[in-house]
């Protein structure tokens, strides 16, 4: 596997109109489609389906660079990959091609988790699925989707009334009763389509990923530990790009009456080897994280619950340092240290929230459940 010759060529698709995508509020239509025929949509799904057969350090390389790019594209493809590796773990037996479609890039996925009634508590869906004969009726109003509208399947979370458990349904776009319920205005992956959606639907219970009442443990087991992981590796790459625009523009900018960049100022410089220092400690973090997803430790879930929040605060710092040191350069955004910044604070509040983690891992700190 050549992950440099696959992914060269969507940096440069994401990186020429990632700066459009920001300021149209508009899908990377064009990134995405280099992702499709990059392979990279199969990165992590096994070589059996037509996926690359990698694993969590390739994951961190390919998220972190694709941040670094553009972050709506970084966060499409996130969301893919954490629908996909939910399928692989559990494929409906009523959609066969579905896991090769998500690994050869026929299809987009997408997570539909976050409802308005339980909100960043995405283990909580308060939609109901009901049994009726062998189909289900299922009733969400998912509040935000990333890829809402532009996706192929949604892997969609709901309660099963009945049994009072949860389940996580596959739901083809096509599937009538599947509507795009709002539009997305962020602050920040401005281009990622994170609109509400109606999933009103009637599918075969053979759309179900695993058995009925699987869905909790998939979302804690298998999309939360590649979610949490690739959300990170965003925010590292966002402030990895802050920080590389952030030393540029301070060292290119001149005090002519002093005869000295901004660079030579103590302050500046002192900034300047914080940002790289933090950046420096959650890249080995990260690191850290995707080899316990690799090779399972005992504290893997410590690491799974601390990488999103330590590198989401770590990205709302470092790309509040650029912004200062660069000054009105910055905030006139000509140099894109905007964007990564507004970027940088999608990571912190999606779901499980940066504070969300840090309650969890005390409590797993101090040996209480976390539910
Ligand atoms: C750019 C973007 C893309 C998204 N894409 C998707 C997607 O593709 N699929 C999807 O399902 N969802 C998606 N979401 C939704 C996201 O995962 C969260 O559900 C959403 O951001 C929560 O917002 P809220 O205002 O409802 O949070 P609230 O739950 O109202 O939280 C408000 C504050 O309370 C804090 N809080 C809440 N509970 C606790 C607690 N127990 N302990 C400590 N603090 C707590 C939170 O940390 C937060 O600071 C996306 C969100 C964004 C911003």
């Amino acid at each position: 596997m050549d992950l440099d010759a696959a992914l060269e060529p969507v940096l440069g698709v994401a990186r020429k109109f990632a700066h459009e995508v920001d300021v149209d509020a508009r899908f990377p239509v064009e990134a995405v489609e280099a992702l499709r025929s990059s392979g990279l949509l199969g990165l992590t799904l096994p070589t059996e389906a037509g996926g690359m057969g990698a694993g969590p350090h390739e994951l961190v390389t390919v998220v972190g660079s694709l941040a670094g790019a553009c972050g709506s594209t970084a966060m499409v493809y996130l969301m893919h990959v954490s629908a996909a590796m939910s399928v692989a773990a559990a494929p409906p037996p009523g959609l066969p091609d579905l896991l090769p479609s998500l690994a050869t890039g026929r299809a987009l996925g997408s997570l539909a988790f976050s409802e308005a009634g339980s909100r960043s508590h995405f283990w909580a869906p308060v939609s109901q699925a009901e049994r009726a004969e062998d189909a289900v009726r299922l009733n969400a109003r998912k509040s935000w989707v990333t890829s809402a509208g532009r996706a192929d399947v949604y892997v969609v979370s709901t309660l099963t009334a009945a049994a009072d458990t949860v389940d996580l349904f596959a739901i083809p776009a096509t599937t009538s009763g599947v509507s795009v319920a709002g539009e997305w205005h962020g602050l920040g992956l401005r281009g990622n389509a994170s609109a509400p959606m109606t999933v009103d639907v009637r599918v075969p219970e053979t759309h179900r990923l695993g058995a009925a009442g699987d869905g909790f443990g998939l979302m804690l087991q298998t999309v939360m530990p590649w979610f949490n992981l690739g959300n990170a590796a965003v925010s590292v790459g966002l402030s990895s790009s802050a920080l590389d625009a952030a030393v540029r523009h301070t060292s290119a900018a001149r005090l002519e009456h002093l005869d000295q960049s901004l660079s030579a100022l103590p302050t500046i410089r002192a900034q300047l080897a914080k940002m790289s220092i933090r950046l420096a400690c959650t890249r080995a973090y990260l690191s850290q994280t995707a080899g316990r997803l690799a090779e399972p430790q005992d504290d893997t879930m410590l690491h799974v619950l601390g990488v999103k929040a330590a590198a989401n605060d770590a990205a709302l710092d470092i790309t509040d340092a650029a912004m200062r040191v660069c000054g009105g350069a910055a905030f006139s955004e000509h140099l894109q240290i905007d964007r990564y910044f507004r970027d940088a604070r999608a990571g912190h509040v999606m779901a499980p929230t940066a504070d969300i983690l840090y309650d969890f891992y005390g409590k797993a700190l101090t040996g209480q459940p976390l539910f």
